[in-house]
């Protein structure tokens, strides 16, 4: 046995004892797509007592994105002469009518970037070209969308423009606590996002919800670890905020990245799937930076769409159902052929359960208030 599954025992086997003592249930929440995957590829969940229960939060940039927003890229790449730039898992994601893989299969310009900065040199090489970057993802992404836009400025671009759909962590959390029906004891925070907004933005939750927070990285022994606090946290009765990932987190965060997110976005009200539309949960670009604003550029209006029809994907990324809840997990919807982004993205959490816990326990059936 090798000294870091020892450790990795150890937070387990203290995590047990204090589970034992507190004679209750109690239901976790990790906000972030690479704990989601990595919870369940070291087998977590299925180490936690019968009474501690970890749920997937509205953690994966592609599964949060709402229905309408999808249905936008897809309109916008189908437009003549505009090139369309998106990370990978957006590819698959099912839009209303569409998806971004089958338009390209039409004709659309599509092309799958590593980095914002790949669309801005696509603009640059193709002048002729419209090119429109889809900007998804939380605040580890958006400082990258944030420079993309300084440097199509930099260059006097004038045919690049980003469709945006930034999000914000912390308004999910408050959603989550105010108006999902579903009981929850603290949370697991991000390790990436805490990166970039700092340990101290989680206070407010502890101090006004009275929920722990705790920060931690994605190896099997920080999450352990972050467990094992958590239930000692609900043993204790004293909620805390507490940074285990100090080496990357810092208690204010990246400054040089705050800064450079401040200068070029605002808050702005976003909508997500499961939480329909929050007041300044998102980001969008500042009025001196609208000449790169995809939606006002073309003229996009801000639309509603359901989900895809038997989709649960809302309720599996607010922690109130199961992906074996929906009746299409593992028949009609599979990582083959996903039908919602929660299968479509490999930080979601139906593609993990399917990937590493297909079998249904009953230990696990989530918590509802
Ligand atoms: Fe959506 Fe598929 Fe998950 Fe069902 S199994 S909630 S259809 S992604």
């Amino acid at each position: 046995m090798t000294r870091r599954s020892v450790e990795v025992r150890e937070f387990l086997m203290r995590l047990e004892w204090a589970a034992a003592k507190l004679e209750r249930d109690v239901a976790f929440m990790e906000v972030c797509g690479t704990h989601t995957v990595n919870a369940f590829r070291c087998g977590l969940h299925s180490l936690m007592p019968p009474n501690v229960t970890l749920l997937s939060g509205p953690g994966c940039p592609v599964c949060v994105t709402a229905q309408g927003d999808v249905d936008q890229m897809i309109h916008l790449a189908g437009r003549p002469g505009v090139t369309l730039c998106t990370y990978g898992d957006m590819l698959r994601v099912t839009g209303s009518h569409s998806s971004l893989e089958l338009e390209r299969t039409r004709g659309a310009d599509i092309r799958v970037i590593y980095s914002a900065m790949d669309a801005v040199k696509l603009a640059a090489d193709e002048p002729r070209r419209e090119v429109v970057l889809a900007a998804v993802g939380f605040e580890t992404t958006a400082p990258a969308t944030a420079i993309a836009v300084l440097e199509a400025h930099r260059r006097g671009l004038k045919n690049f423009s980003a469709l945006v759909t930034h999000k914000l962590v912390l308004p999910a959390m408050r959603a989550l606590l105010d108006g999902v029906p579903v009981k929850l004891d603290g949370f697991l925070c991000p390790g990436h996002v805490s990166v970039i907004i700092g340990a101290e933005v989680y206070r407010p939750i502890v101090e006004k919800y009275g929920k722990p927070c705790v920060i931690v990285g994605f190896e099997d022994l920080q999450l352990a670890a972050g467990l094992c606090r958590l239930v000692e946290l609900a043993l204790d009765g004293t909620p805390r905020l507490e940074n285990l990932y100090p080496q990357a987190v810092s208690p204010r965060g990246n400054a040089r990245a705050l800064e450079v997110l401040e200068r070029v976005f605002e808050p702005v009200e976003a909508r997500w799937r499961g939480l329909a539309a929050i007041p300044a949960s998102g980001l969008g670009l500042r009025a001196k930076w609208s000449q790169y604003d995809a939606a006002r550029k073309f003229g996009l209006e801000a639309v509603d769409a359901p989900e895809p029809p038997g989709c649960r994907c809302g309720e599996v990324i607010t922690g109130q159902c199961t992906p074996h809840d929906c009746t299409l997990f593992g028949t009609a919807c599979t990582p083959v052929r996903p039908i919602g982004p929660c299968m479509v993205s490999s930080e979601g959490t139906c593609q993990a359960w399917f990937k590493y816990k297909r079998a249904r326990t009953a230990k696990h059936e989530y918590v509802k208030t």
